[in-house]
């Protein structure tokens, strides 16, 4: 897994600014059509414009993401992480 720092891009269902994506396919930035799992509200987004613009998922790639282990695995542990905190990230985020 690969971290990247990227500009503030606001997740389309909760407005946090998203600065930063990590990969866990592979060592790469990311690329138009990947997912983007948003840290304060856990809706997923699809980067666009060559990772430069996330948009919200449309039904049918949350259907083709449930189906996913992993994607799904990632989505729960940012839930139990959630749980646990008491301070955790809401959106919209700083500006
Ligand atoms: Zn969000």
């Amino acid at each position: 897994m690969a971290d990247y720092r990227h500009p503030p891009l606001p997740c389309p269902a909760c407005g946090y600014r998203l600065d930063a994506a990590v990969n866990v396919f592979g060592g790469r930035a990311p690329e138009d059509g990947d997912y983007s799992m948003c840290l304060a509200c856990g809706a997923l987004g699809i980067f666009t414009l060559s990772g430069k613009a996330i948009r919200a998922a449309t039904k049918l790639e949350y259907e083709r993401a449930w189906l996913d282990p992993e994607i799904v695995q990632a989505w729960q542990a940012l839930q139990q992480a959630k749980a646990l905190s008491r301070d955790w990230p809401t959106g919209p985020g700083p500006t």
